[in-house]
């Protein structure tokens, strides 16, 4: 199943329930006899009728240990396990400026500001970082317990609906349980400490962003859109510090295995 995207998992009846139904199956009385044949009959019908179940027990259970860090189920990330560094991408860095505002701010300037500070927050918890330029050499084979690039959106004005962040994880050869709970931390993280609505505009320039075929696939990573340079200046560039404390919290929640639900991607253009 590892091909499949966990985003499109149903979530399913709660596990408990599934086991209550299996349950039903056995036999009231144990010494009840039954024909050879019968029993085989019955045998396969059961077996037949309960793999299913059994089989998305078994994949609910290994999705919900993966979300849930809860119940004393832990996560194993090898990238974790093996103390691997952070990869922080500041977006355009080295490359150009990116969007650039009628005052000067430039998007690169934004996002530099942002990665250093996510960097500084990541090193006061004892995990250390690389920042990385926009086309790192580096990213070539890019070995970390995760890689996120920082973006940001455009400085224009677009509609009073063009404010809020987006998330976008890598769909490569990694457990994708794993890059799933990392996109659902950001996205839950983020919100929670910067009070920045979810904006459903994820693009292709995000699921494809060229650093996820780069780094090796065994890296988690993703891409965020801290905000909207235009309505989002404000927190953007004056509030810098929270936004940061946003992609921070966000990074920890995932390798401190922190509970979260997992979140769908939506691709729009
Ligand atoms: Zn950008």
């Amino acid at each position: 199943m590892d091909t499949q995207d966990p985003d499109l998992f149903p979530e399913g009846p709660h596990p408990r329930h599934r086991r209550r139904s299996s349950a039903a199956l056995t036999p009231r009385r144990p010494g009840f006899i039954v024909p050879a044949v019968v029993a085989a009959a019955i045998f396969a019908t059961v077996f037949v009728s309960i793999t299913p179940d059994i089989f998305s027990l078994r994949i609910a259970d290994q999705f919900r240990s993966l979300i849930s860090a809860q119940e004393g189920v832990l996560v194993v990330n090898p990238a974790i396990s093996n103390n691997l560094k952070i990869g922080i991408v500041a977006g355009h860095m080295g490359l150009d400026s990116g969007a650039v505002c009628d005052d000067g701010t430039t998007e690169a300037d934004v996002n530099f500001a942002i990665a250093t500070l996510v960097q500084k927050k990541l090193a006061e918890r004892g995990y250390p970082s690389d920042l990385l330029k926009e086309k790192d050499e580096k990213l070539q084979g890019y070995k970390a317990a995760l890689l996120l690039s920082i973006h940001n959106d455009s400085c224009v004005f677009v509609n009073d609906e063009a404010t809020g962040f987006k998330v976008a994880r890598a769909i490569g050869a990694v457990d994708q349980n794993i890059s799933s709970r990392l996109l659902g931390c950001m996205k839950a993280r983020y919100q929670e400490t910067t009070g920045l609505p979810w904006h459903n505009s994820v693009t292709r320039d995000m699921t494809e962003y060229h650093a996820f075929e780069e780094i090796d696939p065994s890296t988690p990573a993703a891409i965020i859109e801290t905000g909207f340079l235009n309505l989002d200046y404000e927190i953007l560039t004056k509030n810098t510090d929270k936004v940061a404390q946003g992609v921070a919290n966000g990074i920890l929640c995932y390798l401190e295995n922190e509970n979260v639900e997992p979140t769908p991607t939506q691709v729009s253009e």
